[in-house]
C-alpha cells in the first residue's frame, strides 16, 4: 500500500488496484482503471484534489442528507466533468431542474444497470431516509460504498474493497453493523468511514477477529493505492 496526497488519484493504478483519497464523513474518490467515481463527495472535496481531478465519469450519491449531498457543489463537478450522476431518487429530483435527464440516473432499489461501461450494483440500505448502497465493478475489482446505512443483507455479493460506515452522525450505522457488511462481503480490505475516532476504533478491533482482512482506517484528505485483488 502506498499513501500520499491527491497525486496518486492522476496515475492510473496497476490491475487489481484502487487508488482512492477520503474526504471525511462518506466521501470518497476512487480511481479503478481509467474510471475515476467520486461518491458522497459532498463539498467536501478540498482545492488541491479538485485541481487536480483530469476527470469524473461517475458520480453517485447514496442519499440527499447533508453531510452526504451538496446541490451546488454537485453541479459545479457535474459541469467540469460531465459525469453520469447515480443517485437515490430524491437526489435526482433536486438536481433535475439544472441537470438534463440523460446525465441522471435514478439507483434502483435492487438492480445492477452498466453506465459507461462500468456495472452498478444499486439496493436499499437502512437508514431514516431513502438510501442506497453501491457494488461498482470495474474490470474485475468490485468496489463497496456503503453510505451511512446499517446493516442490511448483502450475503448474497462479494466485493474486493469495501467502505463501511461505522457510525457518528448517522443514527444507523455502528461499527457492529459495519462488521456484519464486511463478513458478509468478504473483501479483501476494509475502509471504515463515516464513524467518530472511537467508532473506527472499535470497528479496527472488531474486525481484528476476521482473518485474512486488511484494514485501513483512512486519514482525511489523504490518498492511498493498493492491491485488492
Ligand atoms: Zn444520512
Amino acid at each position: 500500500m502506498e499513501s500520499g496526497g491527491p497525486e496518486l488519484l492522476g496515475e492510473r493504478p496497476g490491475e487489481g488496484e484502487v487508488a482512492f483519497a477520503f474526504l471525511g464523513f462518506s466521501g470518497v474518490v476512487a480511481r479503478v482503471g481509467d474510471v475515476v467515481a467520486a461518491i458522497d463527495v459532498d463539498n467536501l472535496v478540498p482545492p488541491e484534489l479538485y485541481e487536480r481531478l483530469e476527470r469524473v465519469d461517475l458520480l453517485l450519491f447514496t442519499h440527499r442528507h447533508p453531510d452526504h449531498f451538496h446541490l451546488e457543489a454537485a453541479m459545479r463537478i457535474y459541469y467540469d466533468h460531465t459525469p453520469v450522476i447515480v443517485a437515490e431518487p430524491s437526489v435526482c429530483d433536486e438536481l433535475s431542474a439544472y441537470i438534463p435527464s440523460s446525465a441522471l440516473v435514478r439507483a434502483p432499489p435492487r438492480a445492477a444497470i452498466r453506465v459507461r461501461g462500468v456495472v452498478i450494483g444499486s439496493l436499499e440500505g437502512r437508514h431514516v431516509c431513502p438510501i442506497r448502497l453501491f457494488l461498482l465493478r470495474v474490470g474485475g475489482v468490485r468496489l463497496f460504498h456503503g453510505g451511512d446505512s446499517g446493516y442490511v443483507d448483502l450475503s448474497r455479493l462479494s466485493a474486493n474493497i469495501a467502505f463501511v460506515p461505522t457510525g457518528s452522525p448517522s443514527p444507523t450505522a455502528s461499527p457492529e453493523d459495519a462488521l456484519k457488511m464486511v463478513r458478509d462481503l468478504r473483501p479483501r480490505v476494509a475502509v471504515p468511514v463515516h464513524g467518530s475516532d472511537e467508532d473506527v476504533s472499535r470497528f479496527v478491533e472488531l474486525a481484528r477477529g476476521i482473518g485474512g482482512l486488511e484494514v485501513l482506517a483512512p486519514q482525511r484528505h489523504a490518498a492511498y493505492r493498493l492491491r485488492v485483488l
